[in-house]
């Protein structure tokens, strides 16, 4: 039995330069086989000067690599202000948990997803409370964090049906075991908010960034509603352009889908008006206008 729940060094691999080092994954990880793919990010310079996703199967077989681009500066918080201010700064979760995990977690309240943390080390419940605390600071009241983020020991852990759950799932390392949302996921939209909102230093106006950030999203959420509303069908490519045209922004299928997913998420009584947004092209299909 102890020999089930031992750690197991696997070997990563560099996926640009193929440098190696034996990474040491959690026996119980391991041993929850309903986890399907593990993401663990390698910092630089914990392997070369690369940072990448490693995604794991529950064996311990590494299944591939993303690579990062966030280009995440921050200056870390000092201990003294550590211990003088009980709270916790954005800085501080990009310390602890990686960008990856990071942007997860961001993601996953920006869209009501239950986020899960597995117990580490004593201190877990009141890491949990601070960053239930930064998230409810810095999202917008009209964009509420609405299920917090909850503690689950191994031992539970081990008992859920993981690919089952709708729940993000991670350690207090960052170490992803489940992403409701599937393996491959863009997080453009977190990343750019971020990356803004770290040029800023001082706390609140830095939360100040982020709810405004959200905010907008939520008027393209909207609008998008709103056309929706006065019109029976409305094309993929129209919208976009739409979009574009009434915030300024360079709108891309990317922009809809997420406007689509926050409406799904967060505006659900109104989702059914997104089945108006066609695909152009496979309304040709259906006609048989194609030929
Ligand atoms: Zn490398």
């Amino acid at each position: 039995m102890t020999e089930q729940n031992a750690d197991r060094k696997t070997l990563i691999v560099c996926p640009i330069c193929q440098a190696q080092k034996r990474f040491e994954i959690p026996g119980y990880v391991l041993k929850q086989e309903s986890v399907d793919i593990i993401k663990i990010q390698i910092h630089n310079p914990s392997v070369c000067e690369h940072d990448f996703v490693t995604f794991v199967d529950h064996t311990g077989k590494v299944r591939g690599y993303e690579l990062i681009d966030y280009q995440l500066q921050f200056t870390s918080r000092t201990g003294k202000k550590h211990s003088t201010v009980d709270k916790l700064f954005l800085e501080d979760l990009l310390e602890t948990l990686g960008n990856f995990a990071t942007l997860n977690v961001f993601h996953a309240f920006l869209f009501n997803y239950r986020v899960l943390i597995i117990t580490g080390f004593a201190e877990i419940s009141k890491y949990v409370d601070l960053l239930n605390d930064l998230f409810a600071r810095v999202f917008p009241p009209d964009v509420p964090v609405n299920d917090l983020a909850r503690v689950i020991d191994q031992k539970d852990f081990l008992r859920l049906n993981v690919a089952e759950t709708e729940h993000l799932i991670l350690d207090t390392n960052g170490l992803v075991t489940n992403s409701p949302w599937g393996d491959w996921k863009r997080f453009d939209f977190e990343n750019e908010v971020v990356k803004e909102a770290l040029e800023i230093i001082e706390a609140k106006s830095q939360a100040q960034l982020i709810q405004q950030q959200i905010g907008k999203l939520r008027k393209w959420a909207e609008y998008i509603l709103a056309d929706l509303e006065k019109n029976d069908i409305v094309y993929e490519k129209d919208m976009i352009r739409k979009l574009g045209a009434e915030f300024g922004i360079k709108a891309t299928n990317y922009h809809l889908d997420l406007c689509k997913l926050f409406i799904a998420r967060r505006i659900s009584e109104k989702a059914l008006l997104l089945g108006r947004i066609r695909n152009k092209s496979l309304d040709r299909l259906r006609e048989g206008l194609w030929l």
